[in-house]
């Protein structure tokens, strides 16, 4: 990479609450040569509140394939671009990639300069497992594709994560209970913003709320657990089996001893010294 090209910056923004935008995002945004911005307007704004200026350019869905061989072009001839979103960052479920691509073609530096995003701020308030997670982007507007798209991931061992819109949400959450089945969930709408809101409960409770007309409102975020929630098979094992039984069970399952009783525990809501207590006096009642 030859020193006299310039760089393209991916600006991260808030999300709501401006406080969150980052000292590094506000010196990068004041030294480029160009902001490429989805809605001018909405950045001059942002840009006007913190005192810079800057010479702006459009970069949005409908002119994203021209202008990202442009900006690719200016920066090739040594020019700094820093590329913004409306809010959050830029190429998450917003244009980015494709001059993100055309400067990796020409060999030329791509910067992140990371911020918020609305999907990592749901997901790790959410509660739900942040270990591993699918984020899905905006589920399809119609119902069939809806449940195609849920259909499959249902089998990932993965939190899912899926923006959504208001007047769509009822129906997410209707859809998404009868193909993934009952499982804890979570909307968090209006982050970092003054109605912020977090609410978790299981996809029926979640989907009877938000059925009523206009229930739903402002920028949302839809988080749903990996699994569902067994109760069947939870409740009928504490009321059913003995330890005995349960690490018979795990040990024709190819569970060893000291796993059986520790899985018989944990099912049975006991502590391991208790649960061996008692397999030990079942064996032995057994064998009089
Ligand atoms: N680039 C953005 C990001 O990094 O999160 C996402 C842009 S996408 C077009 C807009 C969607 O993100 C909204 O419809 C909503 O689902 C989600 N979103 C954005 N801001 C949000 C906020 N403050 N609270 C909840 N969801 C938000």
């Amino acid at each position: 990479m030859s020193q006299d090209r310039g760089t393209l910056y991916l600006v991260a923004t808030p999300i709501g609450n401006l406080e969150d935008v980052t000292r590094r995002a506000l010196r990068v945004l004041a030294e480029a040569d160009v902001v490429a911005c989805e809605d001018t307007r909405r950045t001059r704004t942002l840009l006007e509140h913190f005192g810079i200026r800057a010479r702006t350019v459009s970069y949005h869905e409908h002119n994203e394939r021209e202008r990202a061989t442009e900006l690719a072009q200016l920066i090739e001839e040594g020019r700094t671009v820093a590329l913004v979103s409306d809010a959050g960052t830029p190429g998450v479920n917003d244009p980015g990639y494709r001059v993100v691509r055309a400067c990796v073609e020409r060999n030329l530096r791509v910067v992140p300069v990371p911020g918020p995003t609305a999907f990592v701020a749901a997901l790790t308030a959410s509660g739900l497992p942040t270990d591993e997670f699918y984020f899905g982007g905006f589920l399809p507007a119609k119902s069939h594709a809806r449940r195609e798209r849920l259909a499959a991931v249902r089998q990932l061992r993965a939190t899912l994560v899926f923006y959504e819109t208001p007047h769509r949400l009822a129906h997410a959450l209707a859809d998404a209970l009868e193909v993934l089945g009952e499982r804890e969930a979570v909307v968090a709408r209006e982050l970092t913003k003054m109605h912020e809101e977090i609410m978790r409960g299981r996809l029926s409770e979640l989907a009877e709320r938000f059925r009523p007309e206009g229930a739903a409102r402002g920028e949302l975020v839809l988080v749903i657990d990996r699994e569902e929630i067994d109760e069947g098979v939870a409740e009928g094992t504490r009321a059913a089996s003995s330890v005995a039984d349960l690490v018979t069970r795990f040990e024709a399952e190819g569970l060893d001893q000291r796993a059986a009783l520790k899985r018989a525990a944990r099912e049975l809501g006991l502590t391991r010294d208790e649960a061996y207590r008692r397999l030990t006096s079942e064996r032995s009642r057994s064998k009089v």
